[in-house]
């Protein structure tokens, strides 16, 4: 069956602030067909990468990345917004738009040494995405990889990401 994933992608003008155009996933995980066809697809794309495990940021990255995890058999790292964690954590502030935030991983996650793709649903600016790659790093494994469902080029992450090669499905070109 051919997907086309646009189809699949709910488009919520003014949210959740007025300007902003959201880029909705939950359509596509409504849709049996379109979410195996992401996962697929990223099992194609990473199939002779020789990823050992996938990091996602909470929460919408999970869902994608733990259904990857399972078809890749490889561990899967929650990063989270802080004091989500109950373990030993690292911890990584960024900027947003108008305020700071802060996420986290349990720092006994990172396979030391191993190759950890990175994911999120959707890549905007790059800044969380950027983040947690600092922690993965500082956990000791390597990031040779990020992956989104959707990315918004027009946001230039690839500047921030840089050099970290960066994979999507489907781009968009406005907000
Ligand atoms: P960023 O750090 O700017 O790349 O984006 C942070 C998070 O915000 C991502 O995990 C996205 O899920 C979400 N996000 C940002 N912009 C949008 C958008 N236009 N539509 C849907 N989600 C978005």
């Amino acid at each position: 069956m051919t997907i086309n994933l646009d189809d699949y992608i709910r488009k919520v003008p003014d949210f959740p602030k007025k300007g902003i155009l959201f880029y909705d996933i939950t359509s596509i995980l409504c849709a049996p067909a379109a979410f195996r066809y992401c996962i697929h697809k990223m099992a194609e794309i990473y199939k002779n990468e020789n990823i050992e495990a996938v990091a996602a940021i909470e929460a919408r990255g999970f869902l994608f990345a733990a259904a990857f995890a399972y078809e890749m058999n490889i561990p899967v790292i929650p990063i989270r917004k802080k004091g989500k964690l109950p373990g030993v954590t690292l911890s990584k502030k960024y900027d947003l738009e108008y305020a700071q935030a802060e996420i986290e991983v349990h720092s006994a996650d990172i396979p030391r040494g191993k190759r950890v793709l990175l994911t999120d649903d959707l890549i905007a600016t790059g800044g969380t995405l950027n983040a947690a790659r600092s922690l993965i790093i500082e956990g000791g494994a390597e990031v040779p990889s990020i992956f989104g469902v959707v990315g918004l080029p027009f946001l230039n992450y690839k500047k921030i990401l840089d050099p970290t090669p960066v994979v999507t499905l489907i781009d968009y070109q406005s907000e």
